[in-house]
């Protein structure tokens, strides 16, 4: 783990105008126009992005099809394609103090989650699939005898990368790591607010000789930049993370320009389930409430909707309580600090307004609701608990995307499988019972893309991750993320 000295070192590290990352090489967007990058640590403006428009955009897809018809990587030998990959996660790693550092000042991450959650977690899941690239077979059909059917597994070709701000590099590599491992050629449009870590990781994957042109990035503003990568009519599938609303305006610019296909990840609104019998209420309470308010509830897995069964709801709140309070809010460069910033003011606003509407509608505010650390000039959040929350709140059925938990009671079974699938979303979710029948059926009846046991929000790159509903549809990490990047091709071969 980082040193305390370290980070104070590194957050002082000028950072200045960055440029796009186009043809292996830094560059000048084509208009010189720039946007500032503000930390929410403190309010203060500490670097710039260039504002791509899309021009820009067109210039990085055209290089990133150039490159791949040159076959320079799409058509390279499997070792050299993992060797370059297995570099870059070498170079993640040598560089995990800077980049974790670099992606707090952006976005507010606390950064003992950060370190792990970002650099770390990228360097991983770049070597995981680096391993793949050597280990994936194609297929030859059980075809008569006299024909040879073979099954190839195709690059598609330019993929366009989107992602949210609360994990850029680690959701941007669940994503630019299967595609570059499968052949193809990336353009990434990181998020306006927290450009910065996608920006260096483009500059070491050219230093682990990456050739130019394969990895490609946009920077700029989603209606302009993101909007033109998705209506591009090379770019053959554009894998999102990000909010409902644009997920939906990325199938528009599909079906309005050459129909490439789009993958989804979208939000939640988790239900997390503790039954009576769960094994240690106190631990489960613990366990709760990091998995709602670390990272300022900014996890799209986060268990934002608690459902806690009547007969242990007192005893279990009482836990809830002691553990939220616990939690320490503050400079997210701190290592004392449990939980660091809410992203940008905007989004504080934002949560702010969850909060008015949840107490105009009825619920009973537990603790928090409220901008606290004012005097920082940054945006902190206390941990916020309502209770007395039913299921056509405001609160109950749409993402916060924030530190606020809603929390409701539940008499019998039927009724927790009820509550837990009655919002638009089916992201993540969690039960907590020691009846191994009672979890068995619970994970068949909740409709979510993970239903942990016993814990919330554990995972790995062995598994996937993704929703059902209008969580969205395609699955990161895992083998099973391969597939969103390959095409399959057939030859029927006659003998
Ligand atoms: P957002 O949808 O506003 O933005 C996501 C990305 O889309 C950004 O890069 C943004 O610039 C870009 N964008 C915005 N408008 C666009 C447009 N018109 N065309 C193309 N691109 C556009 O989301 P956000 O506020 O950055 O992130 C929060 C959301 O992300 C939450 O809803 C959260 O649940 C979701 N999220 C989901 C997962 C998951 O794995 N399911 C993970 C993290 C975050």
């Amino acid at each position: 783990m980082i040193s305390q000295n370290a980070i104070d070192t590194l957050r002082k590290v000028e950072i200045g105008a960055r440029g796009l990352f186009i043809d292996g090489a830094q560059t000048d967007g084509l208009n010189g126009e720039t946007l500032p990058v503000t930390s929410p640590i403190d309010g203060r403006q500490f670097a710039s992005i260039a504002d791509g428009n899309a021009a820009d955009v067109d210039h990085a897809v055209a290089s990133a099809r150039k490159t791949f018809e040159k076959g320079s990587w799409s058509r390279a030998a499997p070792a050299f394609r993992k060797k370059v990959l297995t570099k870059l996660a070498e170079l993640i790693e040598k560089h995990v103090d800077e980049l974790a550092v670099l992606g707090v000042r952006d976005n507010g991450t606390e950064i003992g989650m950060a370190y792990k959650a970002e650099p770390l977690s990228a360097a991983g899941t770049i070597r995981y699939y680096a391993e793949a690239i050597d280990k994936v077979y194609g297929e030859i059909a059980p075809t008569p005898d006299n024909v040879l059917g073979l099954i190839h597994k195709e690059p598609l070709g330019v993929v366009g990368v989107i992602v949210p701000w609360n994990f850029p590099l680690m959701i941007g590599a669940w994503k630019i790591a299967p595609a570059l491992a499968a052949g193809n050629c990336v353009v990434v449009k990181p998020p306006e607010i927290a450009s910065l870590t996608l920006l260096r990781l483009a500059e070491l994957a050219a230093e682990a000789g990456l050739p130019g042109g394969v990895l490609n990035v946009v920077t700029g503003r989603g209606a302009v930049a993101g909007e033109a990568l998705g209506l591009h009519m090379d770019v053959d599938a554009i894998a999102f993370t990000g909010s409902g609303p644009v997920g939906r305006r990325l199938l528009e610019y599909a079906a309005r320009s050459n129909l490439k296909r789009v993958f989804l990840e979208l939000g939640g609104k988790s239900p997390n389930i503790v039954f009576a019998d769960a094994p240690d209420l106190k631990q489960a309470a613990t366990v709760s409430a990091n998995g709602i308010f670390r990272n300022s509830g900014q996890v799209c897995v986060a268990g934002s909707r608690l459902l806690v069964q009547s007969s242990v709801y007192d005893r279990f709140m009482d836990e809830l309580l002691k553990a939220t309070t616990r939690l320490k809010v503050g400079d997210p460069l701190d290592l004392l600090s449990d939980i660091g910033a809410v992203s940008s003011a905007e989004q504080l606003d934002k949560n702010l307004g969850f909060v008015a509407r949840a107490a105009e509608e009825g619920a009973r505010l537990v603790t928090g609701g409220e901008r606290i650390l004012v005097e920082t000039g940054g945006s902190y959040m206390a941990p916020t608990i309502f209770e007395n929350v039913t299921h056509d709140m405001q609160l109950a059925r749409e993402e916060v995307f924030g530190p606020v938990l809603g929390v409701m009671r539940f008499d019998t079974e039927e009724e927790a499988v009820s509550l837990a699938n009655s919002t638009a979303y089916g992201l993540a979710s969690a039960v907590w019972t020691a009846n191994l029948s009672t979890a068995h059926r619970m994970v068949r009846a909740i409709r979510a893309g993970v239903v942990h046991v016993n814990t919330y929000g554990g995972a790995d790159i062995t598994v996937p991750l993704g929703g059902v509903k209008q969580s969205g549809f395609g699955r990161d990490k895992s083998l099973h993320a391969l597939d969103k990047y390959t095409d399959l091709k057939t030859a029927w071969i006659a003998l």
